[in-house]
C-alpha cells in the first residue's frame, strides 16, 4: 500500500476554502501564477517527495553524515536531489524575476517545503537553507555579489547556509565574537568559530556559502556592532576557478534526530586567509538576519508540523490494522478483537494530533499570507500585515515546536511496545521534531520575545490588530447557526 504521509484534500482545503490563498494571484507581482499551476506544483512535490525523499527517510536515520577527510559525507542521494531542486525551480520558487527566480507567493513555496518535510525534514534542510540564505543575497547584497553567487545557489551545486551561533554566543547572539578586519581589498579577514551550523559543509555540493554575523574589530559591542558577510569555503578566483578560503571544518555533530542533515563545527582563519565580503553596510547584520531568522521560525513551525502530520498518518494507518481487545459492552472472547482504532482512548490520542497539525498548519498559511501580503501592500494596509506577522511570529514557531513533542509522543503511544522499537518510522519522529523547540531561538527566548518586545511593538499596534483579526472571527462566526453558542468573548 502506498505510504500516505500527508492530506492533499486537507491542504487544498486550508489553502483555498479556508485562507483564499488564490487571492495572492490577483496582484501584480504574482500574477504569473493562478490555482492550477500551483497545484500542478505542489503535485509534482509531493511525486519528488514520494519518489526521493520518503525512501530514504530511515536509512538517513541510520547511517549519518561522518566527518571524512576535513569533508562532511551525507548520504549518496543528496547530491542528485539537490540537482533536481535546483532544475525543477524549488529553490529559485519564491526569488524575484530580477535575479532569476519565479516570484512564487511564500505561501505556496512553504506548502511545498510543508509537503517535503512530512516525506524527510532532512532532506529539506538543505534547499531551503540555500534559499533564505539566497534571499539575504537578494535583498541585501550588492548586484556583483548577486551575479556571483546566486545562480550556482539556485541550481543547487552550492549551499546556502546562517552561520549566526557560536560557543560562546547561542541564545545571546549579542555576545557573538568573530572578527572581521578590514584590508586594502573589497575583503575583509575572518577570524572565529562557528557551531551547529545547518549544511555548513557537505559532499553533494561544490561550495558552501555562509551568510556570517561577525564583528568589525573596533566596532560597538553589543546587537550594534554586528556585521553580515558572505564566507564562501571556496571563494572565486579572477579567473572563475574556486579556491579553498581558509573554512576548515572541525567536526560534525551526532544529533538525537534528524540525521541526515549535518550540523558542523566551523574553524575561519586558521591560516589568516579566511576571505568575508561585507553584505549591505557595516553594523546592521543583525536586522538583516532577521529576514532569515523570521522565514526560518515560521519555517521551523511549519516543519514541527509536517513531522507531526507524518506521525499522524502513520498512527493512523496503524491503529486501523493491529486488532486487540473487544467493545467494552461486548467481551464476549468468542467474538474477534476489533481494530484499535474503536477504542475510545485511541481515538483520543488520533484526535489530539489530528487537531493539532490542522490548526497550526492553518496558522502557518496566515503567517505566510501576511508575509506575501506584507510584499505587495502599500500604505496602512501593509502596515498591518507587518504588525500581524510580527506578533504572529514567536507563536507561529513555539507552539507547532512545543506541541508537535506531544503530538509525536502519541502517535508513538498509539503504537504501544511496538511504536518504541525500530522498525516502525514513530520513534524516529519522536527524535525528529525535538529539535524545533531549541533552534531558531528556544521557547524562553521567543516567550520573552513576545511578552518583551511584539506586545509593545508601534505602541501596542500589533496587539490591537491582532484583537481586531479575533474579534471579527468572532463576529462573523456569530453568523452560522451552528457555531453561534461557540462564539463568545
Ligand atoms: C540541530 C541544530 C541546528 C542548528 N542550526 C543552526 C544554524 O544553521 N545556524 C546557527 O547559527 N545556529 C544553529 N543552531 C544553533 C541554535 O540556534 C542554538 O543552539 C540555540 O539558539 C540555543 O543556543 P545554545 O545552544 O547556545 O543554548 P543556550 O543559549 O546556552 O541555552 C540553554 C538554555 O538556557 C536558556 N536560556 C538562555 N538564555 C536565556 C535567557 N536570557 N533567559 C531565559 N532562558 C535562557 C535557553 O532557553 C535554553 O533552555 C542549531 C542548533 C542545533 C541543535
Amino acid at each position: 500500500m502506498k505510504k500516505k504521509f500527508y492530506s492533499k484534500e486537507n491542504l487544498h482545503f486550508l489553502m483555498y476554502d479556508v485562507h483564499h490563498t488564490e487571492a495572492l494571484f490577483e496582484y501584480d507581482y504574482f500574477s504569473a501564477h493562478d490555482q492550477s499551476s500551483v497545484d500542478l506544483f505542489l503535485d509534482a512535490t509531493e511525486d519528488v517527495s514520494a519518489t526521493h525523499l520518503l525512501p530514504i527517510f530511515t536509512e538517513m536515520d541510520r547511517n549519518e553524515p561522518q566527518l571524512v577527510d576535513g569533508r562532511i559525507r551525507v548520504h549518496p542521494k543528496m547530491k542528485e536531489i539537490l540537482g533536481i531542486m535546483g532544475e525543477g525551480g524549488w529553490i529559485s520558487s519564491s526569488a524575484s524575476e530580477s535575479v532569476g527566480g519565479s516570484q512564487l507567493p511564500v505561501t505556496v513555496m512553504m506548502m511545498s517545503s510543508f509537503i517535503m518535510g512530512c516525506a524527510n525534514y532532512s532532506v529539506t534542510a538543505f534547499p531551503y537553507l540555500t534559499m533564505g540564505a539566497a534571499h539575504l543575497i537578494e535583498s541585501f547584497a550588492s548586484e556583483k555579489q548577486k551575479q556571483n553567487y546566486l545562480p550556482k545557489m539556485f541550481s543547487g551545486a552550492w549551499q546556502g547556509t546562517m552561520a549566526l551561533t557560536e560557543p560562546g554566543a547561542g541564545s545571546s547572539l549579542s555576545d557573538l565574537a568573530t572578527t572581521a578586519t578590514p584590508t586594502n581589498d573589497e575583503y575583509y579577514l575572518i577570524k572565529g568559530h562557528k557551531i551547529f551550523i545547518s549544511c555548513g559543509d557537505h559532499d553533494a555540493v561544490e561550495n558552501v556559502v555562509h551568510l556570517m554575523l561577525a564583528r568589525i574589530e573596533g566596532a560597538p559591542l553589543g546587537t550594534k556592532g554586528i556585521s553580515m558577510f558572505i564566507v564562501p569555503r571556496a571563494r572565486i578566483n579572477e579567473d572563475d576557478t574556486l579556491v579553498a578560503n581558509d573554512v576548515l571544518t572541525g567536526g560534525v555533530f551526532h544529533k538525537m534526530g534528524y540525521k541526515g542533515a549535518p550540523i558542523a563545527h566551523l574553524i575561519m582563519g586558521e591560516k589568516g586567509d579566511c576571505r568575508g565580503y561585507l553584505v549591505g553596510e557595516a553594523n546592521k547584520g543583525l536586522s538583516y538576519m532577521f529576514q532569515m531568522m523570521n522565514e526560518a521560525r515560521i519555517s521551523v513551525g511549519l516543519h514541527a508540523t509536517s513531522i507531526s502530520t507524518a506521525a499522524y498518518y502513520a498512527a493512523l494507518q496503524y491503529t486501523r490494522e493491529r486488532s486487540q481487545g473487544r467493545p467494552i459492552t461486548e467481551k464476549n472472547p468468542e467474538n474477534p478483537q476489533v481494530p484499535i482504532i474503536n477504542h475510545a482512548d485511541v481515538r483520543r490520542m488520533l484526535l489530539f494530533q489530528k487537531s493539532f497539525i490542522e490548526a497550526s498548519l492553518s496558522l502557518q498559511i496566515q503567517c505566510c499570507i501576511y508575509e506575501d501580503l506584507k510584499r505587495v501592500t502599500v500604505g496602512a494596509e501593509q502596515e498591518k500585515n507587518y504588525y500581524l506577522l510580527e506578533i504572529l511570529t514567536p507563536i507561529a514557531k513555539s507552539y507547532p515546536a512545543e506541541t508537535s513533542i506531544l503530538s509525536t509522543s502519541q502517535a508513538v503511544q498509539c503504537l504501544g511496545g511496538y511504536g518504541y522499537t525500530t522498525d516502525f518510522t514513530v520513534e524516529q519522529y519522536f527524535r525528529e521534531t525535538r529539535i524545533h523547540a531549541i533552534h531558531e531561538g528556544t521557547t524562553a527566548i521567543h516567550g520573552m520575545d513576545l511578552l518583551g518586545r511584539k506586545i509593545m511593538l508601534g505602541g501596542g499596534k500589533a496587539v490591537q490588530y491582532l484583537m481586531q483579526e479575533v474579534m471579527g472571527e468572532i463576529e462573523e462566526a456569530k453568523k452560522y447557526e451552528s457555531l453561534k453558542e461557540n462564539a463568545l468573548v
